[in-house]
């Protein structure tokens, strides 16, 4: 009877060496999945190192969206090849994460919101991504419970219909590749927090925790929030500021909403789970901090706008709310790659309010360029030395409300 309802370890306790060829510091998906990635490579002396619980970043916190319908065409094959990876996820790590790809719709109330949402639905289908303009008619039936109305102050006019985007369950994905990476023999240390790098001769050479020193070759940062304080460690200063980004789940409701619904002009986006609660957010607080503290004044905010889109929804109570940390570049586009000058020491980061989406993408191409030494050319638009080049990515119009 016990062994009915024993449940199954996800990632085993180990005693943390003296030395891997492969530190990955952060237990979000990032770096969870480029230490599955590189235990399928055969990559096998590989820590990932968390100064918290694994999923206590941004990857614990997110809403979910996942989407490729970005506006540059660099932006649209990364994401679209996360998107797949995302469709063979469940199958590929053995475990359910529950990706409903319901369909999602970007809002537009004004006109040059309109023009905006035509050029990226030309740039998606130029890349082969399914996206297309549609209008009040067509949206009406796609989302009945929306008010698709004269009556709002800002009706809706047109949107973006993004047929393969959805939402997915971010802490099974984060422990589904624990547990992928787990069983390739990567070391997992929750609760072992980095405090410093070491680097002699312009090479990476080990890290210092809180448990002890760790030599190594090869140090990833994959730490989004906290990026720029590993950054530090080796002496280098990121294009990023963290800002905080906050979300509400309303109390469940019977099945209302089948798609993801974003509007960048009234700030607001909308989904709802499997378990019938509303996921709602909005875009980054608007004063860099680390804090995790939610507030009232977004709460309001975020709330007035919904039910702008939703009035059906003004009787329905909030059941929780949270904060995160997001690492926003310039252009919201990630930074990706070996940084020039310090050999070993590998950026994932800048993901801002957009990376949970990345993570299956990110982990494989930055365990490829880990192991073989060569950066794929799908990541090479996002290097660092991008802003020194004036090369920037710049995906605003496509990441700033819709995540
Ligand atoms: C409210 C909210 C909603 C969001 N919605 C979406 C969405 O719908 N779709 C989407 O694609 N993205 C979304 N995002 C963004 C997304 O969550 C992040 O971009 C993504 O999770 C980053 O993953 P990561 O693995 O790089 O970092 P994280 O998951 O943040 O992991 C980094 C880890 O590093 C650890 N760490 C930090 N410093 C150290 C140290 N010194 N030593 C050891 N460990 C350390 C942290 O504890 C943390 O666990 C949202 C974010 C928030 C906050």
């Amino acid at each position: 009877m016990w062994r009915l309802f024993r449940t199954e370890r996800m990632w085993q306790p180990r005693a943390l060496k003296d030395r891997y060829d492969v530190v990955i510091v952060g237990g979000g998906v990032h770096g969870l999945a480029t230490a599955y990635y590189l235990g399928q490579r055969g990559v096998r002396e590989v820590a990932v190192l968390e100064k918290s619980y694994l999923g206590a970043g941004g990857s614990g916190r997110n809403t979910a969206i996942i989407r490729s319908n970005y506006r540059t065409p660099e932006g649209v094959a990364f994401y679209d090849e996360s998107v797949k990876l995302y469709e063979a996820l469940s199958a590929r790590l053995g475990f359910n994460v529950l990706f409903s790809q319901q369909g999602h719709l970007t809002l537009a109330h004004t006109d040059s919101a309109i023009v905006g949402l035509r050029v990226r639905a030309e740039v998606n289908q130029l890349g082969g991504v399914p996206s297309r303009l549609v209008w009040r008619d067509e949206i009406a039936k796609l989302v009945p419970a929306m008010d698709c109305s004269d009556r709002p102050r800002y009706p809706v006019l047109a949107a973006l219909y993004h047929p393969p985007g959805g939402i997915i369950r971010h802490d099974a994905v984060v422990w589904g590749y624990a547990r992928g990476a787990d069983r390739y023999g990567v070391h997992i240390h929750p609760f072992t927090e980095v405090t410093g790098i070491d680097v002699a001769d312009g090479r990476v050479t080990g890290v210092r925790t809180t448990r002890g020193d760790v030599k190594t070759a090869a140090v990833l940062n994959a730490t989004a929030g906290f990026c720029s304080t590993i950054a530090t460690m080796v002496g280098l200063r990121l294009p990023i500021t963290t800002h905080p980004l906050q979300a509400f789940v309303t109390e469940p409701l019977k099945a209302f909403l089948d798609k993801v619904i974003v509007s960048s002009n009234l700030h607001v986006y909308v989904s709802q789970t499997d378990r019938g609660e509303c996921v709602i957010g909005s875009e980054i607080d608007p004063y860099p901090s680390y804090s995790h503290r939610s507030t009232l004044p977004f709460l309001e905010s975020t709330a007035q706008h919904t039910l702008e889109l939703f009035p059906c929804l003004k009787h329905v109570r909030v059941l929780r709310q949270w904060a995160g940390i997001c690492d926003m570049t310039p252009d919201y586009s990630p930074i990706m790659g070996e940084v020039p000058g310090i050999r070993g020491f590998y950026l994932d980061v800048g993901w801002g309010t957009y990376g949970f989406k990345a993570g299956p993408v990110a982990g494989r191409r930055m365990a490829e360029l880990i192991a073989t030494g060569r950066t794929p050319d799908l990541i090479k638009p996002f290097s660092i030395t991008r802003f020194s080049e004036d090369r920037l990515v710049g995906e605003k119009a496509a990441a700033a409300v819709s995540h």
